[in-house]
Order: structure tokens, then sequence, then C-alpha cells
């Protein structure tokens, strides 16, 4: 990206010194259409070390050998979204034809074999902004990042119970059960924004998640409604009376965080912010509809379950994010429910399938997924 320029022409020129003797690198890549996409395969020399950056204006792949350099042809024919690969500054760049995303990246007897198949606009972005390889050396195929959040914590308690159970609890100990679920899938990583009983503030929780390229931000709570009882599920949006007093009680905690400052112009970021802000709020409210349909099978839920609320820990705009009230402690139905460690277990196996299923409808999730994050 624009801000990167001036380190990348730096990072070039130190790539355009010849590579000390004997170093490893890539000799040899075929690019083959397959369907949509193009199927990637480069020669390793033994031991070469790689990483596949994104770049853009123009969008394009850098296929980088740190400490060495590419050793294979000037230029190679393109397929599907790759246009043409070619030899630039010891490195291996593949002009595109468009935003793209890696899929399947690995290596396997000296050879490096990724597919490159088209992606939206923003997911690009994000990976480009991001600085982080897409894929390398060793450590490829990355998952994609989940992050919970129990909500308050430390001198906040959220609600209190009839019974004296504190919201912060309740909520640590459903997320570190979903955290153990969702790592046992094995489909994808997962962090928390706090793991003990301390203040975290509702823009520290957005920055938590938006520094580690989160593919999905879940936060968890149960507080309190008067007179109602039930899970529900909540995205960014204006909302009705219900839930914007809900988010109201909740904001008080904090205030907002701002947008990442950057020096993009201010008319490029508009447009990077539009293009990223449509697709989170659709990844956000078809999470929001996976979790209604796994929690119904599950749990009571509020009437008009999917409601819209300007939580301000739903508000970043590139990671799609819901808040799940897994009931409201202020019932006391609800409140004997939450206290149980198998009724937790069983609203995290629901939320799991919620979590595994939009993973697997939402491109670009893994994309979003940078090695080395969390
Ligand atoms: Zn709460």
């Amino acid at each position: 990206m624009l801000r990167r320029r001036g380190l990348a022409g730096l990072l070039a020129a130190f790539a355009a010194l010849p590579p000390p003797r004997g170093a490893e690198a890539g000799t040899g890549a075929t690019i083959v259409a397959s369907g949509g996409a193009a199927r990637l395969a480069v020669t390793l020399s033994p031991g070469a070390r790689w990483r596949i950056m994104a770049e853009d204006d123009p969008p394009r792949l850098i296929i980088d050998f740190p400490g060495a350099g590419w050793r294979g042809p000037a230029r190679l024919a393109g397929a599907g979204p790759v246009r043409a690969g070619r030899a630039a500054n010891g490195q291996l760049v593949l002009d595109l034809t468009g935003p793209v995303q890696l899929r399947n990246a690995a290596e396997a007897d000296g050879r490096l074999t990724a597919e490159i198949a088209p992606a939206p606009a923003a997911a690009f972005a994000r990976a480009v902004a991001s600085g982080r390889p897409l894929a390398e050396g060793g450590r490829t195929g990355a998952l994609p990042l989940v992050v919970l959040d129990p909500g308050h914590g430390g001198r906040d308690p959220g609600t209190i119970g009839g019974k004296g159970t504190q919201e912060k609890h309740i909520v640590l100990a459903a997320a570190q059960e979903l955290k153990r679920q969702l790592e046992a899938t094995g489909r994808c990583r997962v962090a928390m924004t706090r793991s003990n009983d301390r203040f975290i503030p509702l823009g520290d929780r957005v920055a938590f998640a938006r520094q580690r390229n989160a593919a999905l931000f879940v936060s968890l709570h149960a507080d309190s409604a008067p007179g109602a009882r039930g899970a529900s599920v909540y995205t960014l949006g204006d909302g009705d009376a219900f839930a914007a007093a809900l988010a109201t009680r909740e904001n008080r905690a904090d205030i907002a965080g701002g947008l990442r400052s950057s020096s993009v112009s201010p008319e490029v970021q508009a447009i990077l912010l539009s293009l990223m802000r449509q697709e989170t709020r659709a990844g956000s409210e078809r999470m929001a509809r996976l979790v209604v349909n796994e929690l119904g099978d599950t749990v009571p839920l509020l009437p008009n379950t999917h409601r819209e609320a300007g939580f301000v820990v739903l508000k970043a705009p590139e990671v799609p994010s819901v808040l799940v009230e897994m009931g409201f402690l202020s019932h006391p139905l609800d409140e004997d429910a939450l206290r149980r460690p198998d009724h937790r277990a069983k609203v995290a196996r629901a939320l799991t399938r919620a979590v595994t299923g939009w993973l697997a409808r939402t491109p670009g999730a893994a994309l979003a997924a940078a090695p080395g994050a969390g």
C-alpha cells in the first residue's frame, strides 16, 4: 500500500543485490489454469525459504526468497487470474488481473504449490494492508483467527443475577469452553480479548481483533433486560428500542475507538472503508443467521432473535462481528441455566457449529489469516 512504498523501495534495492554464492532459491515455476483459478508450482532448491506477499496498484503477488533470489526464467506465461510471471529484483512477481486469494499453499518434495483464485477486493486490500505474507516457507495454510470477547471483567462485573451470579465470570467460562471446542475442530485459531478477570476498555477489544487481522469477532454476554429471557444475537445497526437500550447500557463502559490512522489519501481510505464495510456487514449478518439457527436447536430464544444495535465492540470496519447474549442473568431461569457448565458447553457446541459453518461459507476468511499473527 502507499504508505509502504518507501520501505518497499528500500527492500527492493536490497533484493536487487546478487544473492550470496550458493544461496538456496526458486529455480523454476509453472502456472496453469484450474477452473477460474490458477495453479502455481515453484521448484525450490533444497532448504529454500520463501514467502508470498500481496501488493496492489496494480495487484500482484510477490514470491520472495529471503536471503537468496529467483533463479528461474525471466518470463512465465500466466493463466486464470495471473496475467503473467516475471523476474524482478531477485523475486518472482505474478501480475494479476484483479484481487485474489491464496488457497492450499503447501510445500512438499522440493515444490511449493498453491492455488490463486479471484477474491473480494476488500479481502485483498486487507491482505495488502496487513503487510504480512499470505504464506511462507514451512508455515503454510495459516488458519483463520477467531477472536472471542468475553464481556466486562475486573472492576466491571456486568449484570449481577438474583442469585449473585456475575456476568463477567459466566461469559469468561463460556468463552474458554468455546475456545476449547473451536480449537478441537482444527478449522481456526482462537484468541481471547481477556482470559482472566480484568477490565478491558471496549475500544481495546475492537483494536485487539483488528491488529490480529481476525476473520471473525464474537462477543459473549449475558446482560439484563427486564422481563426478558432467551438467547439473542446482535449485529451493528440502528436497531429497535430494546436493542438500543441494551447497547446503551453496554457502551456506557467506554467510548468508541477511532479508525486506524493511515497516510493513505482520504479519498482512497473512504473507498476502501466503504468496500470493507459492505463486506463486513454481510459477513456479520451471515454469522448472526447461523447463530440463530444453531442456538435455536439448543436453548430458548428471545423473540426477534437477531437484532441490530450500536454496540461499540461491533464497530471494526473490516472484521465481521456479532454479539451473543447467551441469555439474561436478570431472568431467574436463564441465570440458573447459565450457572451450569453443561448448559454453557451446549451453548458452546451451537456456537462452534455456527463459526465453522461461517468459515466454510466465507470466501477470503483464510486470507484474513496471516502466519505469525495472534
Ligand atoms: Zn454484558
